[in-house]
């Protein structure tokens, strides 16, 4: 079934039935008059009967509606944090999490981190005073290791729940278990309007509280052939709609920082070169490592007689609403894990999205009017190649991380543990072998010492295994600072470059193509983890420039990504899988023997990702020291 009227299959941007309309009215109005327009704003009241009736609802709404920035304060302004309990609510990404509590913030005209915070991995912008917190699901997943039955909240949204990370569905099990013998708790999810039957049927037949939405009719427009280059399509769509329609905002859906970096690039300086001729256009990125600043420009209303371009993730499709979106690109991919649970090898893969998801992508432009959604893909393979629904993550990801934690909540049963949809069985055996060669688990599959001194730091087994090896080869000062490197995704480089000079500065970064930002973020990151090193009793100690215990403490967390020199790539040691050095690595060339990886990213090979080189650099930065790494 189409949920949106298809007129036209074959993409003509010349399409002459053209409507012309006033958008963006929000940006004249004032806040409170915006929260009262919402399609949530109605139901306020029987929302709240509803949540008092019942503990558990499921509540479906349209994206926009109203669901994440709304009930929290209608539960706050219905004495729901009475006696400083709290609301939590929790977002799959950390992008959402931080911007939907800053707008929280400003509606309630509060300092952000007062009143309304929010708290992400590294990162907590909360405090005493904080009542509606807003958080990634993996952080409210951590809180149970300190307050196993969440007494600090008197309610908790699992918010975005038809997202089915795997850090939401272990919530939906652990929620669902205290919620019965904590009848005082309240548990709303909160989801687009997909999957909610499910979540009902999951909760013991919880009610569903459906919020009509509001929704304009959305031309979709089809390829008449694939497109080989979907980035240069793009651009080229972009500009197009830019000069040929009316007035209304565009949103490109790209899968991840590089494309849509180099999308912005492109499209600004095709835009140069047009120079006068086109009317402004602004170009305005959104990623989760785009720094908050940057973020809150795609929210400022398009100045009249210009355009405006979101370059997006998927984090535009449900989880960030923008107001006066009318064309929508969508080249139908997106970024997945996917994990071979044969072989233990998990890759970040571009694959085609889910029918369910172009739809959620295509309704983007008709949110304030009628909108137009151009797919760069052909109705042949929207119908044949894309998959009805997206798999969860919990069938398709490690689960190294949430056994460990799952065993230090006590749950040693893992098999039986309540899954909305259970993880393959032989996923669930493989991290339990994992954690035991780690030294996690005992034989018997119970934590270890080491297992829970693993469980209190937020990140992968192999990495906290890595940082606590390090205290026996004395040199957790460098060890820390490689872990904080590697908690930053890969965005240190503008492109490796090998000269390694000078101290801790904006200008030496900017030099070295290091993003400073990223470095910033990882200091930011070292230091929460040093403080997390207090709490397991690890002593900060540093091997002065010795590489040996440093390669020693790396290989106790990642012998598992061990591989070998063979035939121009490499093997990996456990599986014997072909895998490759990037040719951007500074080590293409030099070919050793044996290394470590940090992980595999498939894109045209499986690429080693994060390599540890034959011997480590060490460059000074401030007082401490910081290993360095290849992409
Ligand atoms: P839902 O969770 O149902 O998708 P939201 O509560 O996120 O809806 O958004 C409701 C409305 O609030 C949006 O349509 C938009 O107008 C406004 N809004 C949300 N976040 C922001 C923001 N960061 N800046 C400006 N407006 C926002
Ligand atoms: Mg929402």
């Amino acid at each position: 079934m189409m949920p949106f009227p298809v007129s036209v299959c074959g993409f003509s941007l010349r399409d002459t039935s053209l409507r012309v309309f006033i958008f963006n009215p929000a940006a004249l109005r004032s806040i409170q008059e915006v929260r009262r327009s919402l399609p949530i704003f109605p139901y306020r009241d029987d929302l709240l009967a509803a949540i008092h009736e019942h503990q558990v609802l499921v509540i479906e709404g349209e994206t926009g509606s109203g669901k994440t920035t709304q009930i929290p304060q209608y539960l706050l302004e219905d004495g729901y944090t009475k006696g400083g309990m709290k609301i939590g609510c929790t977002q799959p990404r950390r992008v959402a999490a931080m911007s939907v509590a800053a707008r929280v913030a400003e509606e309630m005209s509060v300092k952000l981190g007062n009143e309304v915070g929010y708290s992400i991995r590294f990162e907590d912008c909360t405090s005493e005073r904080t009542v509606l917190k807003y958080m990634t699901d993996g952080m409210l997943l951590r809180e149970f290791l300190t307050e196993p039955d969440l007494a600090s909240y008197s309610v908790v949204i699992i918010d975005e729940a038809h997202e089915r990370t795997l850090h939401t569905d272990i919530l939906f099990g652990l929620i669902k278990d205290i919620a019965r013998f904590r009848p005082d708790l309240k548990v709303l999810v909160a989801s687009a309007t997909l999957d909610t039957e499910r979540f009902s049927c999951f909760f013991d037949d919880a009610p569903v509280f459906r919020i009509p939405g509001r929704r304009f009719p959305v031309d979709i427009f089809y390829t008449k052939a694939p497109e080989a280059d979907y980035l240069d399509a793009c651009v080229v769509s972009v500009l197009q709609i830019h000069v040929t329609q009316p007035p209304g905002d565009i949103l490109v859906f790209l899968t991840g920082q590089e494309e849509i970096e180099a999308c912005c690039e492109m499209l600004q300086e095709r835009c140069r070169r047009l120079g006068s001729k086109i009317a402004e256009l602004l170009v305005l990125p959104i990623y989760a490592n785009l720094p908050s600043d940057m973020q809150a420009k795609i929210f400022t209303p398009t100045p009249p007689g210009a355009r405006k371009v979101v370059v997006a993730t998927n984090i535009a499709e449900t989880s960030l609403t923008i107001d006066g979106i009318i064309y929508v690109i969508d080249p139908g991919f997106c970024k997945q894990k996917s994990y071979n649970a044969r072989t233990g090898m998990e890759s970040l893969i571009v694959t085609p999205c889910s029918r369910a998801s172009a739809n959620q992508r295509a309704g983007r432009a008709g949110r304030v009017a009628a909108g137009k959604c151009f797919r760069l893909y052909t109705a042949w393979a929207f119908k044949h190649e894309m998959e009805e629904t997206t798999i969860p993550e919990i069938q398709r990801t490690n689960l190294g991380n949430v056994v460990l934690l799952l065993k230090s909540l006590g749950i040693n049963d893992l098999i039986h543990f309540d899954f909305m949809d259970p993880p393959p069985h032989e996923t669930l055996v493989l991290a339990l072998e994992q954690l035991y060669a780690l030294g996690a688990l005992n034989h018997l599959g119970e934590l270890t010492k080491l297992g829970r001194r693993m469980a209190e730091l937020p990140v992968d087994p192999m990495l906290s295994k890595m940082v606590l090896a390090s205290e026996q080869y004395k040199c957790s000062e460098e060890v820390l600072t490689i872990a904080a490197m590697l908690s930053v995704n890969n965005s240190i480089f503008y492109r490796p470059k090998d000269k390694v000079v000078g101290g801790y500065s904006t200008q030496w970064c900017y030099e070295n193509f290091i993003q400073f930002r990223s470095m910033r973020r990882a200091r930011d990151v070292r230091d929460q983890l040093e403080g997390l090193m207090d709490r397991i009793e690890v002593e900060m100690v540093s091997c002065d420039g010795d590489n040996i215990p440093i390669r020693k403490a790396v290989t106790a967390g990642y012998f598992y990504h061990t591989a070998r020199l063979s035939k121009g790539g490499y093997k990996t040691v456990k599986h014997q899988q072909t895998v490759y050095v990037h040719p951007n690595s500074s080590l293409f060339e030099e070919q050793p023997r044996w290394l470590i990886y940090h992980e595999l990213v498939f894109t045209t090979k499986e690429f080693m990702r994060q390599v540890l080189l034959g011997f480590v650099w060490i460059f000074p930065l401030k007082k401490r020291a910081a290993a360095f790494w290849t992409i």
